[in-house]
């Protein structure tokens, strides 16, 4: 009893706290302030690009898109960790959990995506040992419960997943039987890779809040100069705030990262997880899905704690895996080239019940998304 009026007492703070994010009176006026620079801007066209899967649900949720003078167009990037983890990792995880004595940790989101035949949720169908679990914490508590079993984490995600498992390693609190699949992926690196893309012109960039809130500021300056910047948190003001702070610099012909989620994100990020972080991890060039190699924007155990990478623990080579089946333009989705309705298997032999390919899994992915939460409506209206 108790519990529950404390949650519920917890609850109402939250709300309360987020209302002053999702104010309609001053959603409005933001939105007339856009409309007002947008109209001193000269480009025809604006695009602006929100890197991470959350800004495109708040985008798509709250209708975002709809609101905008017709010469902003908003994409979404390649912020959907399990989008862009390679089907080479899921074939692995699969190959263990059904040749090994094994049993397969992986967040809910993976659980479902598919490798190049098969996802970790139809492996299970056949046999495989797959268990679902809320986080790294987790993974730790069900090793620990079944002690005479190996387990495998497949620890994707971006840097705010990194630093739980580099605390565990670092601290020496690792469980003998857990070990971790890892494919680990950095933001900046795939940032700077988009920006050279001859096939997109970026106009604007709307940076991940969460991932900043661990790496900081500081770690997005190599964009000054180069395109308009603005780190923004998640609730529709925060996103209106950061294409409004986006569109004056682009008025003023600047290009500078400021930070719109002063709320939670410093300079120089959370510099404890940052620094056990690179204590644990050694950045590499990494494989994205249908991207190929992005150099220096991956993240592997340094060779001291190879002993919990499972790719050194067992033989679980895998050739040939097939990142993006034949007709998914995933991979144009994840760059910011397509939109999902571009893709002829939109809504039909793809949806969120049965997806086909990676973007229609997540809550971050951008097919999942607009399938979901109508995104669709509006870019008809659009066409
Ligand atoms: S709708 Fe499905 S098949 Fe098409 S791009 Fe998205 S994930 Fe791929």
């Amino acid at each position: 009893m108790n519990l529950s009026l404390e949650y519920v007492k917890r609850r109402k703070k939250l709300l309360e706290i987020l209302s002053k994010y999702r104010d309609p009176e001053l959603a409005k006026k933001i939105i007339e302030k856009i409309h007002i620079v947008a109209d001193r801007i000269d480009e025809e066209k604006i695009l602006l690009m929100s890197f991470c899967g959350t800004h495109e649900h708040t985008v798509t949720y709250y209708g975002i898109r709809s609101l905008m003078p017709s010469k902003i167009d908003l994409v979404a990037g390649p912020g959907c960790p399990v989008c862009v983890t390679p089907a080479r990792i899921i074939d692995t995880a699969i190959k263990l959990a059904l040749e090994e004595d094994v049993v397969i940790l992986t967040y809910g989101d993976m659980y479902k995506v598919p490798g190049s035949k098969l996802s970790l949720a139809q492996a299970k169908g056949l046999g495989a040992r797959v268990e679902v679990v809320y986080g790294f914490n987790d993974a730790v508590r069900k090793a620990r419960e079944k002690a005479s079993k190996d387990h495998v984490f497949v620890g994707v995600g971006f840097e705010t997943t990194m630093p739980t498992v580099a605390s565990y390693i670092y601290s020496n609190r690792m469980p003998d039987n857990l070990y971790v699949l890892p494919a680990y992926r950095l933001t900046p690196p795939i940032t700077k890779y988009m920006l050279k893309l001859k096939e997109i012109a970026i106009n604007g960039i709307i940076l991940p809040g969460h991932v900043s809130a661990i790496i900081g500021v500081e770690s997005w300056l190599f964009l000054e100069g180069i395109v308009p910047s603005v780190i923004a948190g998640f609730e529709p003001i925060d996103v209106l705030m950061a294409i409004l702070m986006i569109l004056r610099q682009i008025a003023r012909g600047e290009a500078r990262v400021e930070n719109e989620y002063h709320r939670v994100v410093k300079f120089r990020g959370n510099e404890k997880a940052r620094k056990i972080i690179s204590e644990v991890f050694d950045i590499v060039d990494a494989d994205w899905r249908g991207i190929g190699i992005v150099p220096e924007s991956g993240a592997v155990f340094k060779e001291k704690y190879s002993e919990y990478n499972a790719l050194e623990k067992y033989d679980a080579k895998v050739d040939n895996a097939i990142d993006i089946r034949p007709g998914c333009r995933c991979t144009d989705v994840v760059l910011g080239l397509a939109k999902p309705t571009d893709c002829p298997l939109f809504l039909k032999a793809c949806t969120p019940e049965r997806p086909y390919g990676p973007c229609m899994v997540s809550s971050e992915g951008t097919c999942y998304i607009w399938a979901k939460y109508g995104g669709y409506i509006v870019n008809r209206k659009e066409g």
